[in-house]
């Protein structure tokens, strides 16, 4: 029976015949990276979409965030706060730069960081907070900002996720501090590889392209200097060629993540977590792009997510992921001191979160074929 059943994976791009010819145009143009009409074209439609913020373009999410903090002057004896529930790199990039990572909580029903936590580990040497929008589902961005406010701290938000998301009608990114997005091909918007980050001044546009590209400055035919020290973080046309075919798109894209979101929570009924002790995310249509849809199993002991993905896997030919495990958990986080216990709300969701399958091109068909599954596999 197995063996009949198409292979459905948790996430998938979808690159139209219209992007493919538009990365054929590239290739043939003899202009492959920055510098050329692509990149420059994909930061003006990035801007526009932003409010008309200033947005730079790179090679990766990651360096979005450690180039945010340079700008923001964070280095060594600087803590910046954010959750153990992400990408390794959102806490990877505060090593980066020299400064210390600090940990708080998440709230169990969001998953995301606990803003309550966010304050109480406030110290005085607390420079910023880097907030994660967990399946596209952002913070309560009113009291994020009132406390960075209050406290006088910087704000690098990692919107990795988040692309479209909303907040009271405003898409993230299109107000706050530093806003950093990634275009890895799991990403709602895709690039293959990529990443932009939006800014709050020209004088921080400038200086992000220093740091996107060996900290070099040209100026008349053949002047060059370097005044910070950069690296090698440039998106190429070739990707920017990928990101214009997707911004066609990415509203329908948007509105039809929306409608699989809520065919899962139709499908897998209201009576769902009481029947199978398993929670379903917050029904968040009036924010959330819906980047994953994640639910947490009920604990049935240290192997619950692995047996419960080789069954889905085995018996159903359906892919789940895990996003994430909590990181203070990790060897080089436990060498500097962090360990069990500290944070039990991220340590529960890191071992049992589970997410299922959820891209552009899933019908509802295929939601249909993965809530029959989950309650086969969690009804044994
Ligand atoms: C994808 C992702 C990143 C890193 O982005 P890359 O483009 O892979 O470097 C960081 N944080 C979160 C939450 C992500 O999902």
């Amino acid at each position: 029976m197995t063996a009949t059943l198409p292979f459905l994976p948790f996430s998938k791009p979808t690159i139209d015949e219209d992007t493919i010819a538009m990365v054929g145009d590239v290739l043939r143009s003899g202009w492959l990276t920055n510098g050329g009409p692509k990149v420059a074209e994909f930061e003006k439609q990035l801007s526009a979409y932003f409010g008309g913020r200033p947005v730079r373009t790179f090679n990766s999410g990651t360096c979005t965030m450690e180039i945010a903090l340079r700008i923001a002057g964070i280095g060594p004896g600087d803590e910046v706060i954010t959750t153990p529930i992400s990408w390794v790199a959102t806490a990877n990039v505060i090593l980066e730069v020299g400064a210390t990572p600090v940990f708080a909580d998440i709230d169990p029903v969001t998953r995301n960081i606990d803003l309550d936590k966010v304050e109480a580990a406030i110290t005085p040497r607390t420079r910023a907070i880097i907030p994660v929008y967990l399946a596209g589902l952002p913070v309560d961005m009113d009291r994020l900002y009132a406390i960075a406010k209050k406290h006088n701290l910087r704000v690098v938000e990692d919107a990795a996720q988040a692309f479209g998301s909303t907040w009271k009608g405003q898409r993230i990114g299109a107000f706050g501090d530093f806003v950093s997005f990634s275009f890895q091909v799991n990403k709602n918007l895709t690039t293959g590889e990529g990443g932009c980050l939006v800014m709050n001044t020209p004088e921080e546009a400038v200086l992000a392209e220093k740091y996107r590209l060996q900290g070099v400055t040209r100026s008349g035919v053949d002047g060059i200097d370097v005044d910070v020290l950069g690296g090698k973080y440039n998106m190429t046309d070739i990707a920017a060629a990928i990101g214009l075919g997707q911004m066609k798109t990415i509203d329908a894209v948007t509105a039809h993540r929306a409608e699989l979101a809520r065919h899962y929570f139709d499908t897998f009924g209201a009576d769902f977590e009481a029947r199978t002790g398993a929670q379903l995310p917050v029904q968040a249509f009036d924010t959330s792009n819906w980047h994953l849809f994640q639910i947490i199993l009920p604990d049935r002991g240290p192997n619950t997510r692995a047996d419960f993905m080789t069954a889905l896997k085995n018996e159903h030919n359906i892919a789940t992921g895990f996003h994430y495990a909590a990181i203070h958990l990790f060897t080089m986080y436990r060498e500097r001191g962090f360990h069990e216990g500290m944070f039990p709300e991220s340590e529960r969701i890191g071992r049992l979160t589970v997410t299922l399958p959820m891209f552009a091109a899933m019908t509802k068909a295929d939601v249909e074929r993965v809530v029959g599954a989950v309650n086969a596999v969690l009804a044994k």
